[in-house]
């Protein structure tokens, strides 16, 4: 048998189908051109199955269930996506709309919980029961993994990981909300990390860059070089993240903890320091549960592989 994993996105649809080992056979992708009313949205990602679907030479009848993971906040008991900012989405009964088209069932989640199902079935913590994917972005996206289900709360409104407390009064967040974790850990936070440390010392490598050009990799390259101004940035938002981590290892206590996202891939210059600081920080310290802390392993396929696997 096989099932179907639509990755819905602000920009493109992605759909695959995959089989019972969660290999991807075929995929397609259309641009989403949100804001339209859902369902035109919702026609063109069943057409986008029928083409996947013809692709992978795999009839529907061979087909358990097609899966949907949609950005926002997404109820996977009703099937409904209960508000999606960037779809424009507003109580959209998305799985009701494909599971009539196909007769075949199909379930619902947000998608970064879904990045954190697909690690389990083919990424980097396959068997693992209890685990946490955390991607560091635009914002600090989190899925929380507990006895191999994806835990997302009342109403699938919560593992909002980005949006927990790190400074009282602090820098203000997307949410409206000052001082949460994202706004301190998040690419979009570590460039303006850097951007403040090069206009304060003019003497840093950091401060050679335009302002407009300096990137999640700038502080990377002139630490490489050298620079001791870049490597005090690194280690200040290692220490954020690292901040992160421990309250959720103290609330959770999860046997891994996978990091995703762009600057992940910046690798043990960033894993090092974490660790080290989660290792010293959590409950317990070193005799505590100390959780296993590796990079993600599926790029933009687990959208597909996670939403697959539902
Ligand atoms: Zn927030």
């Amino acid at each position: 048998m096989y099932r179907i994993g639509i990755d819905l996105g602000g920009t493109n649809i992605a759909v695959g189908v995959v089989n019972d080992a969660y290999e991807i056979l075929a995929e397609h992708s259309v641009p989403t051109r949100a804001h339209r009313p859902a369902e035109q949205v919702i026609a063109d990602m069943g057409d986008a199955v029928e083409t996947v679907l013809a692709k992978a030479g795999v009839t529907i009848a061979q087909c358990r269930s097609i899966g949907i993971g949609s950005p926002g906040t997404c109820d996977s008991g009703t099937g409904v996506v209960v508000r999606a900012y960037n779809l424009g989405w507003d109580h959209v009964p998305v799985c009701d709309m494909l599971s009539r088209r196909f007769g075949i069932p199909a379930y619902l989640n947000n998608d970064a919980n879904c990045a954190a199902l697909a690690e389990t079935v083919a990424g980097a913590a396959v068997g693992c029961k209890n685990m946490v994917l955390i991607t560091l972005g635009t914002g600090v996206g989190g899925g929380i993994i507990i006895d191999g289900k994806i835990y997302a709360g009342t109403a699938g409104a919560g593992a909002e990981l980005g949006h927990t407390l790190l400074i009282l009064d602090g820098e203000p967040c997307t949410c409206g909300r000052r001082g949460c974790w994202e706004a301190y850990a998040s690419a979009t936070a570590l460039i303006q990390q850097t951007k403040r440390a090069a206009a304060e010392h003019p003497e840093s490598l950091l401060a050679d860059v335009p302002p407009e050009e300096i990137t999640g990799r700038t502080v990377f390259d002139a630490a490489d070089q050298g620079d001791a101004l870049a490597q005090q940035v690194i280690h200040r938002y290692c220490v954020y993240i690292g901040a992160g981590l421990t309250d959720l290892v103290n609330a959770l206590a999860p046997e891994m903890i996978l990091l995703g996202g762009g600057i992940s891939r910046q690798g043990e210059k960033l894993l090092g320091p974490i660790r080290n600081y989660v290792r010293h920080n959590c409950f317990g310290q070193e005799q505590g549960m100390v959780p296993v802390i590796a990079p993600a392993k599926l790029g933009n396929e687990a959208g597909i592989i996670g939403a697959a696997a539902l």
